[in-house]
């Protein structure tokens, strides 16, 4: 068994990372590059296969605690008339539900909580300058000046990833996908119980509960890519852009105010080829799967792809061939997530009737639901 690594990067990925390898009794020190470890304050969806990664990381019951959990996607039209059900299959051989939301500062806290507690050395403000790997470790060269040698670094710092760059300087870059997502969060009333999508209008709407009192919208636009607009106009903006929906969308788009906190952000989603991993280190997470977010499964798959490493850990063989039997375990389910989220944003884009629009989803949800 290892001894020492290194996890580049604190959000999910990074956190189930050091909670994965620290109990299996290995020596972690964590770095994130944000001095105030912070996360921005949406909500996410979580899938029926995102709990079962939950309950294996040990989180579940936190989670549940404090998230909303639930089945099903209740497909609208534009004024949220019910037009048919999505089923959301609880992943196979679980008792948990098939899908839920949560407030993105509320899962932070529980992982950090767990990550924290397990006594994983957390250092924050800071990056990787240079990896260097041999044939027993790897060195690295922290932005503060000082060096680490390891057993295993793993490369969890996202879409934007450094640790990408440093490894496969050719590696492609992120791409627009030609959507924005605009976000809110708003109380949720008593009708909405479930997950809902909002179809045959000029974008795809939708709503996902994050507690017994919340829940969050998204409005995903097709356009150029945006220039950042100051916060103060964005819901003004989204007004604009929710003029022609009505019934609860209806409601509000007619509370946006200077008041609302709305979160815009263009989609940027690729696929990095195999391998990986380079030596002793490996990206995981958005760092090598950036999905675009129609299968809301980016955070689950970057949960799933730290148990999978601790799971190939936890057999005792080279660093090298647990890297190789981990790229073999997850390459072909994360490029299922990019490519059929990508399908889906392309099928948005051509607003493509509610049922070509949801059967993908719906077909890639079964797939997901199987163990890893
Ligand atoms: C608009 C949008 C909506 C989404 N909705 C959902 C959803 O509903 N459900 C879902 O499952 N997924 C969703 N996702 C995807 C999900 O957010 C990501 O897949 C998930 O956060 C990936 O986790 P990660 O740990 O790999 O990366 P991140 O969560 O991005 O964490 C990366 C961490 O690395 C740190 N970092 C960055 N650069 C460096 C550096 N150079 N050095 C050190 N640290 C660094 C950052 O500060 C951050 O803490 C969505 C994504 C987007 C863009």
């Amino acid at each position: 068994m290892i001894q020492r690594a290194l996890v580049v990067g604190g959000g999910v990925g990074g956190m189930s990372t050091a909670i994965t390898l620290r109990k299996l009794g290995i020596s972690v020190d964590l770095i994130d590059l944000d001095p105030q470890w912070r996360v921005y304050g949406a909500g996410i969806t979580i899938t029926g296969a995102t709990l079962r990664a939950f309950k294996a990381l040990g989180i579940l019951d936190a989670v549940a605690e404090r998230a909303y959990t639930g089945d099903g996607i209740q497909v609208c039209d534009v004024n949220g008339n019910p037009l048919h059900l999505v089923p959301t299959p609880a992943a196979v051989g679980e008792d948990t539900p098939g899908c839920g939301g949560i407030m993105r500062p509320i899962l932070h806290k529980i992982l950090s909580d767990e990550t924290l507690k397990l006594g994983t050395q957390v250092r924050l403000g800071l990056t990787v300058d240079g990896i260097n790997s041999d044939a027993e470790g790897v060195d690295v060269r922290f932005s503060d000046g000082s060096t680490g040698r390891y057993d295993l670094l793993v490369g969890a710092d996202g879409v934007f990833s450094r640790v990408r760059t440093l490894l496969f300087p050719d590696a492609p870059r992120p791409r627009y996908t030609g959507q924005c997502v605009w976000r809110i969060v708003a109380p949720r009333p008593a009708s909405i119980t479930r997950r809902h999508f909002f179809l045959g209008g000029p974008a795809k709407v939708g709503l996902t509960p994050v507690s017994d009192d919340e829940m969050y919208m998204f409005y995903l636009e097709t356009t150029e890519k945006r220039t950042p607009l100051p916060d103060e106009q964005l819901p003004q903006e989204l007004r604009r852009l929710m003029s022609g929906y009505g019934g609860i969308l209806a409601e509000l788009r007619d509370n946006l105010g200077p008041q609302s906190r709305v979160v815009l952000r263009p989609l940027e989603g690729f696929l990095l080829p195999r391998p990986w991993q380079k030596g002793k280190a490996i990206l995981i997470g958005d760092a090598a799967h950036p999905t675009t977010p129609q299968l809301a499964s980016g955070a689950g798959l970057a949960v799933e792809d730290a148990l999978v490493l601790g799971e190939e850990l936890a057999h005792g063989i080279s660093v090298d061939e647990t890297l190789v039997r981990f790229m073999d375990r997850r390459y072909e389910r994360c490029r299922l997530v990019v490519e059929n989220s990508l399908e889906i944003g392309r099928r948005e884009q051509e607003c493509a009737p509610a049922e070509v629009q949801t059967r993908i989803v719906q077909e890639s949800l079964q797939v997901l639901a199987q163990p890893i």
